[in-house]
Formats: C-alpha cells, structure tokens, sequence
C-alpha cells in the first residue's frame, strides 16, 4: 500500500477510535485531542516512524532481515507499543492509542497488499509471509483508499462532537 493509503487507513481508524471513545467511553476526548492524534496517526502511518522505516534511510542500515522484516511482526509492534504506554503515562495515553492506530492499520492493509511475516519466526530467517498479495497500486487499492478517505469526513464529524439525532448531550 502506498503513502496515501497508509494515511487513509490511519485516519479512519483514529477516528474511529475516537468516536467509539465519544459514544462508548467514559469521556470523549477534547477535540485538541482528536486533532492532534490525527497529526500523529498520520505522520507515523508510514515513512521513518512506522513500520516501514526498514525501507531506507537510518534505520534502514541499523534494522537487519529487509523490507517487511523484524519492523512487521505484530509482536514487536505490540511490544512497542506496550513500551510507550509505559514511558508516556496517563496524560499522553492519545499518544499511544494514535501510534496504535498508525501502526496497527500499517500492518492491516500491509496483511492485504503483500502480507506480513510470520511474527517470532522472522528472526530465525524465516521469509514466508501470511495475508494476501493485492497488487500495491491497483484498483483495489484505490477503491479502498477512497472509501476510508470519505468515511474519515463523517467519523471526523462524530470524533469531535457533533450533534446527532440520537444523542442529545
Ligand atoms: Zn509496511
């Protein structure tokens, strides 16, 4: 999947996200909040700080095993994660929920566009992968691009508060 689809699908997660937190949490997030996961989501949805920071650059060089490696296992990704929650603490909690949702829907479409590794195996040089080979680029591609493009509009409506015709607080 490309840039553009790595943002859609992270968009449309955090929103999510947040709009489940709105209807279903206990508090919905401030809409700073909202706004600022946004920015997150998108800027670690692909490049240097997702997954795909094994693809050149830096990290490139430090990260062995090639493109869709170590930096693809959804148990390292999880470990991360469980990381950050700890360094980051209760007031940066949207932090880490946006990076999730960054990562986690990385390596959701990846799964579909050319799979993912066989997490733990990776590191003993195992190079199948599991998930599906939908062609980068293509028309499937694209109509789920623009699906989670335009669903991001409504989700961004519900995220930060909306009204609606079956909630009235
Ligand atoms: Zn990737």
């Amino acid at each position: 999947m490309n840039r553009l689809g790595h943002q859609a699908a992270a968009q449309a997660t955090w929103l999510s996200v947040c709009t489940a937190e709105r209807f279903l949490g206990e508090q919905a997030l401030s809409w700073q909040h909202v706004v600022a996961g946004a920015i997150v989501a998108s800027s670690m949805c692909a490049d240097d700080w997702s997954p795909d920071s094994d693809q050149g650059g830096v990290m490139a060089k430090i990260i062995p095993g090639g493109h869709r490696g170590p930096t693809h296992m959804p148990e390292l990704v999880a470990g991360v994660l469980y990381l950050l929650t700890v360094v980051a603490g209760d007031d940066l909690d949207w932090f880490v929920i946006a990076a999730a949702a960054a990562w986690g829907s990385h390596l959701a479409v990846d799964f579909f566009w050319g799979g993912i590794p066989f997490g733990i195996l990776t590191l003993m040089g195992n190079k199948k992968r599991m998930g599906f080979k939908l062609n980068t680029g293509g028309p499937a591609e694209e109509v789920v691009t623009w699906i989670m493009t335009f669903a991001s509009v409504p989700l961004a409506y519900l995220a930060l508060g909306g009204p609606t015709p079956w909630v009235t607080a």
